[in-house]
């Protein structure tokens, strides 16, 4: 039986060459043969080391986890090995931010304030996306959500992407005319003044202990969010050199959430496990809610481009979770927070009898003026009476909207109106923080 092949283990002379061979290579050294070469010009080098400088490698090489091997290099001259070592460590990355979401929503779930918290969900639209990784932003909008309250509020924006990058115009002009249609240059309503955005979504996600409360984006998007979100923190200290130069925006997965969510209604029930990744992300881009009304902005609406506007995206988020989730909390739907409200009136949604009318005090539809509210406190309790609600549902399976399983409609009742209805959206567009409670 041949013996086996030993691999062999690194010395410190070994990891010396490895860190020396780039640099001598940049000095002109060739080396065809491989480390075969690289060590008779290594050899005097290495002689010239003290002790202690040679310990460091000899200590590199203890801790290492290289054997020896053929250096493989991609086309760039990166060490495979290196590539794969980085790969892995985005990889653990965002295994450890889908983590934090399902311990975050575990945690809600076990202090029993899980329908009360508040989420921010949020969507950007772009200039172009360049090749150098650069996506500047042309329209911004975030809507701060909880399974009881539906969309609480949000913010709308547009951006100004500032110059777009030599060579990308036509591009930029191509995404926009078959997206959003947001003109690159020269828009009127594009708001150059970063700080003043940036203090807004700062203000909108601050919490009660000063931190800021993670952004929610669809995986898709996810690396598109936090170049933006990087952007204008970067943007605020060319405004201002003595602006805060450290990005206080986390973004978490939005799928995640839904998919957590979902599952939280009830930990026993396994037909509330989506079944795939995939399918959360189909449920997001079906865009059920797309064509509703109050979905987009005042401009996108005027354009009679409603689909592309990222409001409309980013409340069709918050009413795909209401549709698929709050049924199964036993929480109720109110208009235009868990629901367009068109759809309400469709019949789609139907009001359940008025068995007990009365002043319902824990009703969180009343949206509180000022902007460091918290979250609701409100007993975790379905609206029943008057409540909106789904005809035909199966518990568990889904609501009528996206299952169709709707097949036949009750007569409805009036639309139940306790709530403070948005104003038609794009109310005050360009000029900030757009506030379902904005009194001005
Ligand atoms: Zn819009």
């Amino acid at each position: 039986m041949p013996p086996k092949k030993k691999q062999k283990k690194e010395n410190g002379f070994m990891v010396f060459m490895k860190s020396m061979k780039p640099q001598l290579e940049a000095k002109g050294h060739r080396f065809p043969r491989g480390f075969l070469d690289v060590i008779s010009v290594c050899s005097p080098l290495w002689n010239e080391l003290s002790s202690e400088e040679k310990a460091k490698y000899h200590q590199k090489a203890k801790d290492g986890d290289g054997l020896v091997k053929e250096e493989r290099c991609d086309t760039r001259g990166v060490p495979l090995n290196l590539k794969a070592k980085e790969e892995q460590k985005k990889v653990s990355e965002k295994d450890e931010l889908l983590q934090r979401v399902e311990d975050m929503v575990s945690y809600l779930a076990t202090q029993g304030t899980l329908e009360n918290h508040y989420f921010y969900l949020a969507h950007f639209n772009i200039a172009v996306a360049t090749s150098e990784g650069e996506y500047p932003p042309c329209e911004i909008s975030i809507v701060k959500f909880s399974l009881l309250d539906g969309i609480a509020r949000y913010y709308h924006e547009f951006i100004e992407p500032g110059q777009i990058r030599l060579g990308y115009a036509n591009e930029a002009k191509i995404h926009s005319e078959s997206t959003h249609q947001i003109p690159t240059n020269g828009f009127k309503l594009a708001n150059a003044n970063y700080v003043a955005i940036v203090d807004n979504i700062k203000k909108m996600l601050l919490q009660s202990d000063g931190g800021i409360a993670p952004l929610f984006v669809v995986d898709e998007d996810k690396v598109k969010a936090v170049y933006i979100l990087d952007w204008l923190v970067k943007k605020c200290c060319q405004m201002n050199e003595t602006y805060d130069t450290v990005n206080p925006f986390k973004c978490y997965s939005l799928n995640k959430l839904f998919y957590e969510l979902r599952r939280h209604a009830d930990l026993n029930n396994p037909s509330l496990m989506f079944a795939s990744p995939a399918l959360v992300a189909d449920h997001f881009g079906k865009g059920m809610f797309y064509y509703s009304k109050n979905m987009a902005c005042q401009w996108h609406v005027e354009e009679d481009n409603v689909t592309f506007c990222s409001l409309t995206r980013v409340k069709n988020y918050a009413y795909t979770i209401s549709d698929l989730c709050c049924e199964n909390y036993d929480l109720s739907l109110l208009p235009n927070r868990h629901c367009p409200a068109d759809v309400a009136d469709d019949n789609r949604y139907v009001v359940l009898p008025k068995v007990v009318k009365k002043e319902e005090p824990e009703t969180p539809a009343v949206v509180k003026k000022n902007d460091d509210e918290e979250e609701s406190t409100l007993p975790r309790k379905p609206r029943a009476p008057a409540a909106l609600t789904l005809k035909g549902v199966v518990p568990g399976i889904g609501r009528g909207i996206l299952s169709g399983s709707m097949s036949s409609i009750q007569s409805p009742g009036p639309s139940q109106a306790t709530s403070t209805p948005p104003p038609p959206a794009g109310r005050g567009r360009g000029r900030g923080l757009l506030l379902l409670d904005e009194s001005n």
